[in-house]
C-alpha cells in the first residue's frame, strides 16, 4: 500500500465515522481553554477537568489570575501533576497577557509561544481549536498513532518531525480535526500498553498490522 492509499483510507474512514470530534477538556472562554491546556501536560484530561471549575470560578479572569500568587494558585491544582511548575507557569502567563497582550489570547503560534507554560504542542492545540489554524500538534498519542498506522516514517522520530510529515500529507482544512482523531484514537483504541486491534476501524491501512509486528488480543 502506497502512503497516499494509506492517508486516504484513514482519513475518509475517520471523516465517516468521527465526523465532528472535540477536544475533552472542559471550558466556555478562551482563556479557560489556554489554563486547561497547559495543566493537561502529562495528565489526563479527566484529571484536569476535575480541577478546574474551582480553579475558574477563583480566577475568571487573566486579570485575577495575575493579581493572585503562584502560591494562591497552586492551591486550586496540588492533585495535578507538576503543580509548583504550572502554577508559576500560570501566574505568568496571565501576568503576560495581562500587560502585552490587553488581556486577550494572542491569534499567533509565535506569540502564544512567549507566553510561560507554552511550547509548541499547547501552541498548535489552542491555535488549532480556537482559530482553526492548519497545524497539528503531535502528543503521545499523537505520535504513538501516527507511527503504528504507518502515516509517518521512521525518521519522524520527534513531534517536531512527525508533526511536519502530517502535515504534508493532510490537506490544510483537516489538519486541526486531525489532531482530535488521532488523540481519541489513541486514548480509547490504539492505546500504548494493549491497542484494541480487533475493535479498531483501521485494521486495513494499518502498517503495523499489515507487518505483523502487533497481534495484541483485545
Ligand atoms: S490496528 Fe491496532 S495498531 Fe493499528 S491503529 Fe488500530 S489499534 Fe492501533
Amino acid at each position: 500500500m502506497t502512503t497516499a492509499q494509506r492517508y486516504k483510507g484513514v482519513v475518509a474512514w475517520f471523516k465517516k465515522n468521527v465526523p465532528a470530534p472535540q477536544s475533552e477538556l472542559h471550558y466556555t472562554n478562551p482563556y479557560q481553554l489556554l489554563v486547561s491546556v497547559i495543566l493537561s501536560a502529562q495528565c489526563t484530561d479527566k484529571r484536569v477537568n476535575v480541577v478546574t471549575p474551582a480553579l475558574f470560578a477563583a480566577f475568571p479572569t487573566p486579570a485575577k489570575m495575575a493579581d493572585a500568587s503562584p502560591a494562591a494558585i497552586f492551591e486550586y491544582i496540588q492533585s495535578i501533576s507538576y503543580p509548583n511548575n504550572k502554577a508559576k507557569n500560570l501566574y505568568g502567563m496571565a501576568t503576560m497577557l495581562v500587560n502585552e497582550f490587553d488581556a486577550q489570547l494572542p491569534h499567533s503560534i509565535e506569540d502564544l509561544q512567549r507566553l510561560p507554560g507554552v511550547g509548541q504542542k499547547t501552541a498548535n492545540v489552542v491555535a488549532s481549536i480556537l482559530y482553526n489554524q492548519p497545524v497539528i500538534a503531535v502528543d503521545t498519542h499523537v505520535f504513538r498513532v501516527a507511527h503504528r498506522l504507518g502515516l509517518v516514517t521512521k525518521a519522524a522520530n520527534t513531534p517536531t518531525k512527525t508533526e511536519a510529515e502530517l502535515e504534508k500529507n493532510i490537506a490544510p482544512e483537516w489538519r486541526a480535526v486531525a489532531h482530535h482523531w488521532l488523540i481519541l484514537h489513541g486514548r480509547y483504541i490504539c492505546t500504548a500498553r494493549k491497542p484494541l486491534c480487533k475493535q479498531c476501524g483501521l485494521t486495513k491501512w494499518c502498517k503495523t498490522m499489515e507487518n505483523g509486528e502487533l497481534r495484541i488480543e483485545s
